[in-house]
């Protein structure tokens, strides 16, 4: 009898459980990968697609190029989630599951933000990145802000990495005299595990005229006036607003009865949930590290290993160290690291490396590895 593993979400930790399941006990194996997508993309992708620094399709990778031992892909959507039975219904069929994970990310909430459909963007759907592709170009003078409505929020590096990209972007076209920058922040540094980061951060902030507003979140967009009201009340007039929309789980794992304050809380040695043999990975999670692609992998190899442990009537595997890192654009075409440990210590430590052509290159492998690990290309 194979092992049936049925996993929700083909992202960064739908993708890296299947992958090492599959090369572990792949000839014991009966794995369905389900997605609503027919392809993948890096979250980092959207600010290149957004700066027009890359083509929408050319950021994709489909789904069908997965071939792997004992894993099957299916694009269908998730309607119904039963975390007791370990049954998933989608929009076509039932499945019923041995080992269930649930790895179906963040979804936005724009409409929890007053005024942020009519009168603002945001860059963190695939179809917001996409559509600021024309929004962005016709931006030649005035205010822009960066503006996060809300915490958690995915890669917290990335409103920082949006307001550099965008001074860059001005700077090209010749504009950036014309422009003033602000960046809202609910933290009271850019990156709060890690000083040095968010010290090389403000630096580049300060160089290049960027207003960092600390502590504070957008409440709302007044589309008639332009004007961003954040949670203090103060007004910020704008002619171009790029926000970090409100996450939340997607309305499905809502249904299912499954989360606390929210998310799904997990038992951070396995990644399991409270419901026996369903485990939860990512996004969709409390487990108290950032919301980031490289956690979800980590998070991945964590919940892998402890399906194999119990299949092989093992013990259990090493606990999760929430460790990951982190690559953040500077702009001017440089990259820099943070290496952020949330559970090895007391509290989270974090450390930098400075931007470098070399860290760029890093990126570009962490990116190209992936793909030929995930999609065999
Ligand atoms: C602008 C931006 C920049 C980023 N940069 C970085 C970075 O540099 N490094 C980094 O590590 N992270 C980065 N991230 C964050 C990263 O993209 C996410 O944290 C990561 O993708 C989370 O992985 P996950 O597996 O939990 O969920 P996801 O990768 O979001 O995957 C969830 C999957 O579930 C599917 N799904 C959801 N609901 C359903 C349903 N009902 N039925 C079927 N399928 C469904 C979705 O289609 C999706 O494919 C960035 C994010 C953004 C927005």
């Amino acid at each position: 009898m194979k092992l049936c593993v049925v996993v929700l979400g083909a992202g960064f930790g739908g993708l890296e459980l299947s992958s090492i399941l599959s090369e572990t006990i792949g000839d014991r194996l009966d794995l369905t990968l389900i997605d609503r997508n027919e392809s993948f993309y890096f979250g980092f992708s959207k600010l290149d697609v957004m700066f027009g620094r890359a083509a929408p399709d050319s950021v994709k990778i489909a789904y069908r190029n997965i071939v792997k031992p004992g894993v099957q892909f299916r694009r269908e959507m998730v309607i119904a989630i039963d975390p007791i039975a370990k049954r998933v219904t989608t929009a076509t069929r039932t499945y019923e599951a041995d080992v269930l994970v649930i790895a179906l990310g963040a979804d936005y909430d724009v409409d929890a933000t007053p005024g942020l459909a009519e009168g603002g963007n945001e860059f963190y759907s695939f179809h917001g990145a996409e559509r600021l592709r024309e929004v962005i170009p016709a931006f030649t003078k005035g205010h822009a802000i960066v503006g996060v409505t809300s915490a958690p929020f995915k890669c917290p590096p990335a409103p920082s990495e949006a307001a550099l990209l965008l001074h860059d972007y001005l700077v090209e076209r010749g504009v950036r005299s014309a422009c003033e920058i602000s960046i809202v922040m609910p933290f009271g540094l850019p990156i709060p595990p890690s000083p040095d980061t968010s010290r090389a951060l403000l630096e580049a902030f300060a160089e290049r005229n960027i207003n960092f507003i600390p502590k504070r979140l957008v409440r709302a967009i007044d589309p008639s006036r332009h004007v961003a009201i954040l949670d203090d009340e103060t007004e910020m007039p704008f002619d171009l607003f790029l926000g970090i929309p409100k996450h939340r789980v997607p309305d499905v794992v809502l249904a299912s009865g499954m989360t606390e304050n929210g998310w799904i809380p997990v038992n951070r040695a396995n990644l399991e949930t409270r419901f026996p043999q369903v485990y939860a990975i990512g996004d969709v999670t409390s487990v108290g590290t950032p919301k980031a692609g490289v956690f979800a992998e980590g998070a991945a190899k964590i919940a892998a290993a402890s399906i194999i442990a119990r299949l092989d009537g093992d013990e259990g595997s090493a606990p999760y160290s929430g460790a990951g890192s982190c690559y953040v654009e500077f702009g001017q075409h440089l990259v820099g690291r943070v290496d952020v440990d949330f559970f090895s210590g007391p509290k989270p430590t974090g450390s930098f490396t400075e931007p470098s052509e070399e860290i760029v290159r890093d990126k570009r492998y962490f990116g190209s590895s992936r793909k030929a690990r995930w999609f065999g290309i």
